[in-house]
């Protein structure tokens, strides 16, 4: 399926709650967040719905993200039901971890294809401090049973903080260089609690630089994107010697929007055509008006149509910027 802009959309990011065992400083409130009802978030039934007229549309990869993906209920029943939808050639997840241990093995055997686990930091101290609740030992012990499970794609994705975990930008790659494990450094964004939090992004160019020097193994190496595979915003480079990649996602300095592939649907049901702007579709209402299913295809086909051209992060006051939070969202 083809926006406006001719590009195509083949990839879907669903946000399955708002909630989260972690409170990351730069995502939620110390306090917490104030929780949608449980009746106001698609059922699994529904999300379904969505993903398999997608998939009619031309979907081909799903990504589950939140708020924290793993702590609602079934989600290994969810990702056996998405897997079997024709056309969906990939289910992914982007989680925290901490609950990992627990659920690789059976969503590796619900089919799940790839997790991409956040992690800002391999010191204990710190991810307590910046998680403000969480421990590193669930996160390392999720990572290990993601591994043991035989997940084929493991991202490792770290959001590079001056001041906060700056020696863990060189640890984290060492990942990379031991095993074939995508790791990538999203630069901040200001977005939700990220505008208050008082954190610095690290400019990616700077950590690439922090790379090179600390490997002196020579320059990164382009990894050319795989033809025909449904390819993220992340540029991706290999050092010489590593076994995985390093990848960078710059979304401020380096807008992707041209090629941009994808729409998210947030846990309420609401269609988002772009991170940064409010434009969109709510679908809980028309799921639950009753809507047929060639009407669903023909509403989302209309409105992903107007997916807007770029996003405006930078702008400080954007009028069409959506208010929403990043646990809101789901990245
Ligand atoms: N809870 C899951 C997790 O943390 O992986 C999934 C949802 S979380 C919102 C998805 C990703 O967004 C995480 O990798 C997190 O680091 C990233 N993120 C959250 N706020 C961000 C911000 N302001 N700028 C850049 N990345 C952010
Ligand atoms: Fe939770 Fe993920 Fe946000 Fe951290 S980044 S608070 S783990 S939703």
């Amino acid at each position: 399926m083809l926006d406006g802009q001719k590009r195509k959309i083949e990839y879907v990011r669903i946000s399955l709650t708002d909630r989260c065992n972690l409170r990351c400083q730069y995502c939620m409130p110390a306090a917490g967040i104030e929780k949608l009802r449980h009746e106001d978030i698609l059922t699994f039934d529904e999300v379904v719905r969505v993903a398999r007229a997608l998939a009619s549309l031309g979907v081909r990869k799903i990504r589950l993200t939140g708020g924290e993906p793993l702590v609602r209920r079934g989600i290994v029943g969810l990702v056996r039901e998405l897997k079997a939808i024709d056309g969906i050639e990939q289910v992914v997840l982007t989680t925290n971890g901490v609950q990992l241990a627990a659920l690789a093995q059976p969503l590796r055997e619900a089919g799940l294809d790839g997790i991409n686990l956040s992690l800002d930091t391999l010191d204990p101290a710190v991810f307590h401090r910046l998680t403000r609740i969480g421990s590193l030992d669930d996160a390392l012990a999720g990572l290990q049973a993601a591994r043991e499970a035989g997940i084929r794609r493991i991202k490792i994705n770290c959001v590079p903080l001056a001041g906060v975990n700056e020696p863990d930008i060189c640890r984290l790659a060492d990942f990379a260089q031991r095993d074939p494990i995508q790791v990538r450094y999203i630069e901040l964004m200001p977005i939700g609690c990220a505008r208050t939090a008082g954190l610095r992004g690290i400019p990616t160019a700077k950590v690439r630089q922090m790379l090179e020097e600390h490997f002196r193994l020579g320059p990164m190496l382009p990894v050319q994107a795989q033809a025909g595979a449904v390819n993220g915003p992340a540029v991706c480079y290999r050092l010489p010697g590593f076994a995985g990649e390093i990848g960078f996602i710059d979304a401020l300095e380096h807008k992707f929007c041209a090629s941009c592939n994808r729409v998210r649907l947030t846990a309420e049901g609401f269609l988002k055509l772009c991170l940064n702007a409010k434009d969109g579709l709510d679908l809980r209402e028309l799921l639950r008006g009753g809507i047929s299913d060639e009407n669903l295809r023909l509403a989302l086909r209309q409105s992903i149509w107007h997916k807007p051209v770029e996003h405006h992060f930078k702008e400080a006051h954007d009028a069409s910027r959506d208010r929403r939070a990043m646990y809101q969202v789901g990245g």
